[in-house]
């Protein structure tokens, strides 16, 4: 090419020559210079169909692709080719217009967002081409960064320089990194890089190159656009990322040298993605602090994505496609594909064409959710200064003009931290748990501290209504019990005065006979009243005790619900054994053997025997009964013994004053004499002497039958004869027929029968010699006395004890001079019991003392 302006060109005529004093404005059109209609920058479009991907209707910030140029300088080689020649381009960046020189006379003048010269530093390319776009990634946006032009023309340098000798010479890459990395905070936000290569329509990982064919995933709800199947390395600093940068190059180098391709017709596409975390008002954290939770005010916390693509493309040179490169045709189309394909998506956009062919290529695809749409997108055109590159030139100018119509619609990435809302919710329902179990359990102690109340509450009830019940009864039976004596004194007065008036009646006074039958028939009405009274208040007793079983019955219903687990205590027991006692005297006669079975079963023998030493004499008196009654029965009479009843029976001899409880006791006590072991018993725990006194002190005959009765049972003893007699058992046997009452006389009858029964049986033994313990003790003159007793009882065993005396020669000189031998002789030959008859005949004869005596009469 012929040169005319040498050196001086560039700067000489052809920039002079252009028109440039008439105003630029967006609606000026020169019609020689300015060729297209660039937009200035208040000039936004607010259409937002001019996307790649974006979904028409999502909210976003309008905004334009952003359309820098850059010239490279001169080269070597071009400083020397060119040396004559003025550049085909000429700047004026304060206008931010590049004039594209036709000839030399005439050049077409474009605007751009920004017109970049050789002498433009890094930095400042930096500033105004790629910062934007990091901030907006920074914010929650997408962003893309390409560089397009003629290999060659620096897209790499602008791009990719790592500048680690000179980091003036940084690339937007590099810079991008550092901003981004000084931007976020490393605890909440992440950092993380793809790396790769596009070529051929397939893509390549630079971080791993034999991961290649990576597909492309979108999502079909979001739109987003994602490469699952690249290597994704979290970024923390620096140095690290150009080392991953480093490597990246080197595997592009590699693979192309592999292929035998060059780079220049690779694509270097860089993917960074920025997650960040929002503070402030949403977050999730912030709105749990302090005690007071409410799911309400729990929101997850949201996470910012922003994705910047830097994509350094392939060269934009035409390929030979007559192979003289070494490519087939088919090569050749499907290397330019992406490239020509991202053109038309850009023409497309650019005329708000309907239909944009996005998915016509790889790097459109990949560029769908980046490029234009909803993101904020800046690319930066390479151009060489080299006049013989011209048409390379204005192609590459005509597509920064092109793209420079493409509208962006903004679209803030935000997105819900459900991951972290999941772990606040986990520790608010933690708390939530804790708080729950601290309120039931002071719930439970609440229902244990009520329960307990309302257990003790009813206990006070239940004693307060059972002391006033029983007060009642008291007061009931002591009138009744003072009504009855009344009327019997009464009765037993008019009787004697009706007795003492009887005679003269049958015989002289009518008239007194009649006042006499008047008072009877008021004695009998007014006792039929008190009868009347009596079966009264027996109902109200009855009533109120009813009343009382069905409160006891209730308390302890109400005691077992309140009672969860169930201690298995009954504490009604002696409650109902205190009613069943008193019961007795009003149950009759026939139940009541049953009822004490009942009564013993139900509550058991030792709380009845526990009863023996109540306060309360009256009960003092029921229980005493009840043992009685129990001690009737043989089979009880053991468990009785065992549980200490036979002791405390004894006592009772001792302590009470009361004849009742003596003749009762008493009454037990013989029962229980009936078998031998408790013989031993009664003996070895001084019983014989506790019956000696209650016998002294009785007056009541039956209670003198009873001492009487025990120690005849005592008396037939074998092995307890001496300590019997020693004790003075013989001595109060006898002390007791002071009382004339043929039941007592019948017992101490028995009881020396019973006596001389042993004695005669140990003088056979030969363990018994001298006279017999009953007459050394005075018993004879008694025997004597009533061994022709009227009462068949008093008779028999007077017999029989006669029949044992006689049989030993030891007793005969005393039966002889107490006139004891004569009665012998009566029942030989009178007694109705024919064995006694026999044996009295049969001793008589025996005995030489005895015959000698008859004879000598
Ligand atoms: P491309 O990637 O477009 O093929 P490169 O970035 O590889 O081009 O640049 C080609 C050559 O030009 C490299 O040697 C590079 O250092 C140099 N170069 C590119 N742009 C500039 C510039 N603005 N200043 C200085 N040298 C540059
Ligand atoms: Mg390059």
């Amino acid at each position: 090419m012929a040169t005319s302006g040498g050196g001086s060109y560039r700067n000489g005529t052809h920039r002079n020559s252009l028109k440039v004093d008439r105003p630029f404005s967006m609606n000026s059109n020169p019609k020689t210079s300015v060729k297209s209609k660039p937009l200035s920058s208040s000039g936004l479009r607010r259409s937002s169909t001019g996307s790649i991907g974006a979904a028409k209707d999502d909210a976003g910030v309008p905004g334009r692709v952003r359309v820098a140029v850059r010239l490279r300088p001169r080269n070597t080689e071009e400083l020397v080719a060119d040396a004559d020649f003025a550049d085909c381009v000429e700047l004026q960046p304060e206008l931010k217009r590049l004039k594209l020189r036709k000839n030399n006379w005439d050049s077409d003048t474009y605007e751009f967002d920004e017109v970049l010269t050789e002498f433009a530093s890094q930095k400042r390319v930096y500033e105004v081409v790629a910062k934007p776009v990091v901030e907006s990634v920074l914010d929650g946006y997408n962003g893309t960064i390409m560089a397009y032009g003629q290999t060659g023309t620096g897209k790499t340098y602008t791009l990719g320089r790592l500048g680690e000798e000179d980091t003036a010479a940084r690339g937007i890459m590099v810079r991008a990194m550092e901003d981004i990395l000084a931007d976020v905070s490393l605890e909440t936000d992440s950092i993380s890089v793809s790396y790769l290569q596009l070529y051929m329509e397939t893509i390549q990982d630079l971080l791993d190159p034999a991961n290649d064919n990576i597909p492309i995933v979108e999502d079909s709800k979001t739109g987003d656009v994602s490469l699952p199947g690249a290597n994704l390395v979290e970024i923390r600093d620096q140095k690290s990322f150009v080392e991953l940068l480093r490597l990246g190059e080197a595997h592009r180098f590699a693979a192309n040298t592999k292929l035998n391709t060059e780079s220049s017709r690779s694509h270097a596409i860089l993917m960074v993605h920025v997650k960040r975390s929002v503070k402030g008002k949403h977050s999730a954290l912030s709105s749990e602090k302090g005690s007071n939770l409410h799911m309400k005010t729990l929101r997850p916390a949201i996470v910012r994505k922003g994705k910047l693509v830097v994509v350094d493309l392939a060269g934009s040179e035409r390929i030979d496609k007559s192979g003289s490169e070494g490519h087939t045709l088919e090569e050749a189309k499907s290397i330019n594909l992406s490239l020509s394909a991202l053109g038309k998506c850009i023409n497309a956009l650019a005329e708000n064409s309907v239909h944009v062919p996005v998915r016509d290529s790889k790097l459109t695809r990949l560029l769908k959710d980046s490029f234009g749409g909803t993101a904020r997108t800046s690319l930066v055109i390479t151009i060489g200064p080299s006049p013989r590159h011209r048409g390379e030139t204005a192609s590459t100018i005509m597509f920064g003009q092109r793209a420079m119509k493409v509208e962006n619609m903004l679209k803030l990435k935000e997105e819900f931290d459900y991951k972290s809302l999941s772990r606040g919710l986990d520790i608010q329902l933690d708390k939530l748990i804790s708080e729950h179990e601290r309120q039931q359990k002071a719930f439970e102690n609440e229902i244990e501290r009520i329960t307990t109340e309302a257990q003790n509450r009813i206990s006070e009830v239940e004693r307060n209504y059972e002391d006033a019940l029983e007060e009642e009864r008291v007061k009931y039976q002591r009138d009744y019990m003072e009504s009855i004596k009344k009327l019997e004194e009464q009765l037993v007065k008019n009787q004697q005065k009706h007795g003492f008036e009887k005679v003269p009646v049958r015989s002289e006074d009518d008239c007194s006979a009649l006042t006499s039958n008047t008072e009877i028939i008021k004695l009998r009405k007014m006792l039929e009243d008190e009868a009347l009274q009596k079966e009264k208040l027996e109902g109200e007793i009855a009533i109120l005790h009813s009343q009382l079983l069905q409160i006891s019955s209730e308390a302890d219903e109400t005691r077992r619900r309140l009672d969860r687990g169930g201690s298995g205590k009954v504490p009604g027991d002696l409650d109902s054994l205190f009613s069943q006692v008193k019961l007795q005297q009003q149950e009759p006669g026939n139940g009541e053997k049953a009822s004490v079975a009942k009564l013993f079963e139900q509550v058991g023998l030792q709380k009845i025997l526990s009863l023996l030493e109540s306060e309360d004499s009256d009960l003092r008196i029921h229980a005493v009964k009840v043992v009685a009654n129990l001690a009737a029965e043989e089979t009880n009479q053991e468990k009785i013994v065992e549980a200490g009843g036979l002791t405390s029976l004894l006592m009772l001899l001792r302590s009470s004053e009361n004849e009742t409880i003596h003749r009762v006791a008493a009454g037990a006590i013989a029962n229980l004499a009936m078998n031998e072991t408790n013989q031993e018993l009664i003996m070895g725990q001084g019983g014989i002497g506790l019956l000696s006194i209650t016998a002294a002190n009785a007056e009541d005959p039956q209670t003198l039958r009873m001492v009487a009765g025990a120690i005849a049972n005592l008396c037939g003893n074998d092995k307890l004869q001496m300590k019997l007699r020693g004790e003075g058992g013989i001595k109060a046997l006898l002390g007791m027929v002071r009382c004339r009452h043929p039941d007592v006389l019948a017992q101490v009858a028995r009881g020396i029968a019973n006596f001389a029964k042993c004695e005669s049986r140990a003088s056979m033994q030969g363990t018994k010699t001298g006279r017999s313990l009953l007459i050394e003790d005075g018993a004879l003159p008694w025997i004597v006395q009533n061994a022709n007793n009227e009462a068949s009882p008093i008779r028999r065993h007077i017999e029989l004890a006669l029949c044992h005396l006689a049989q030993h020669e030891a007793n005969a000189k005393d039966m002889i001079s107490g006139g004891a031998l004569w009665e012998l002789v009566r029942i030989s030959r009178d007694c109705s019991r024919e064995d006694i008859r026999t044996l009295a005949h049969r001793t008589l004869t025996s005995c030489p003392a005895f015959q000698a005596e008859m004879r000598r009469l």
